[in-house]
């Protein structure tokens, strides 16, 4: 099933919206993409994630 809800963190395991020039909520998500990281839960510490 495709996903392509561009709405949302490109970091999978996060549902936090992105950040205006972004595909990342924020820093954290940016990072753990880039370094491949496989996570259970997002890491992000926004509200509600
Ligand atoms: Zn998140
Ligand atoms: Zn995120």
């Amino acid at each position: 099933m495709a996903n392509n809800d561009s709405s949302k963190c490109a970091h999978s395991p996060c549902g936090c919206p992105p950040e205006q020039g972004s595909k990342y909520c924020g820093e954290y998500c940016e990072e753990a993409e880039k370094s491949k990281v496989m996570e259970i839960g997002c890491g992000c510490e926004h509200a509600g994630c």
